[in-house]
């Protein structure tokens, strides 16, 4: 097992909701916690990450930044969602083995998977097919990142790994209207329609799609655990390993905000992907399990909706 205790351990991206899930998770272990502002320290920047690792020598790495989105997003801002994410990749994972990192996470995403792959996802299906389109410019930025994080291993021996988490939600979302993900999305239009007394509420797509959800701060765990028990090539899917579908998530965000409203489709809003379900077996093996309910996360996300100031 990898020690963490007594470590400085840098989380890229904690004020994003996995970064900062990963430092509240990070709390609960004896380490030196260390991070830096993106005003400070633009993550795109080559010479500015490369200059910031050279002074603070981070033991080890969360690489938890990225420019993320949901499926308009995604879709949209393809430019963005490429370059940013390459150039994170390319400068922590150098900066990291440039400055002696003796360990290093890489986040990467489910959408890295081709969009036919034999569901659920296993983690060799991995470039065995084309990807889903909306958000490939993402994926192949992410898939980039688990490449360099195995060439580094196996030039350099840097021990540097790579998870692949599901859908995640949870406190510190986005809840953008148009670019967020769906969790966001319908949490606010369903709490929005409530408020309003709104008769319906639209929930783009047709709603077959299947889409599996795990809590943040259930993989903050699971990602603290894998850096202190697991080291290796082999990416590890991180998830619940249920799936359910828009329609259906739609009616059990619609009962936890209390909204009683009707619920209609737009079908002219994309679907994406058909299923995402994760093989969650290797983890599994791995002694890690997801614990929280969907429902009791929803409750937990819906609650840090409420409280946030960035509601409307
Ligand atoms: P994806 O998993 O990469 O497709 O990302 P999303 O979380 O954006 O979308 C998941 C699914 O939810 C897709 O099938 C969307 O069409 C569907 N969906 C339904 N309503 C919404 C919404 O209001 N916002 C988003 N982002 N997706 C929605």
């Amino acid at each position: 097992p990898f020690e963490l205790k007594g470590k400085s351990v840098y989380v890229a991206g904690h004020r994003g909701m996995v970064g900062a899930a990963i430092a509240r998770r990070l709390e609960r272990e004896d380490v030196k916690f260390v991070t830096v502002d993106r005003r400070e320290v633009d993550l795109r920047n080559q010479a500015a990450v490369f200059d910031w690792f050279a002074k603070a020598r981070p033991q080890v790495v969360f690489l938890a930044a990225a420019k993320v989105g949901g499926i308009v997003a995604n879709d949209t801002l393809r430019a963005e969602f490429i370059y940013d994410n390459i150039a994170i990749a390319a400068n922590v994972i150098q900066a990291a083995h440039q400055n002696g990192a003796e360990k290093l996470m890489f986040l990467g995403s489910s959408c890295i998977y081709p969009k036919l792959a034999p569901q659920p996802l296993r983690e060799d299906s991995v470039l065995t097919g084309p990807l889903e389109p909306t958000n490939e410019p993402y994926a192949i930025a992410k898939i980039a990142g688990i490449k360099m994080v195995e060439a580094y291993r196996s030039q350099y021996g840097c021990d540097f790994i790579s998870v692949m988490p599901t859908n995640l939600y949870g406190p510190g979302d986005n809840y953008h209207p148009e670019l967020s993900h769906v969790v966001a999305a319908l949490i606010r239009r369903f709490h929005e329609a409530k408020v309003s007394g709104a008769k319906g509420v639209v929930v783009w797509g047709t709603g077959t799609p299947r889409r599996e959800f795990l809590y943040v701060d259930d993989m903050a765990d699971a990602c603290v655990h894998l850096m202190k028990t697991y080291s290796g090539t082999d990416l590890i899917n991180i998830g619940t390993g249920e799936d359910i579908t828009i329609a259906e998530f739609a009616r059990v965000v619609a009962e936890i905000v209390g909204y009683s409203g009707e619920i209609s489709f737009d079908t002219s809003r994309p679907d994406g992907t058909p299923r995402k379900l994760l093989d969650v077996s290797r983890l599994d093996r791995l002694g890690w399990r997801a614990t929280t309910a969907l429902e009791d996360g929803l409750r937990r996300a819906y609650e840090a909706y409420c409280g946030s100031a960035g509601r409307s």
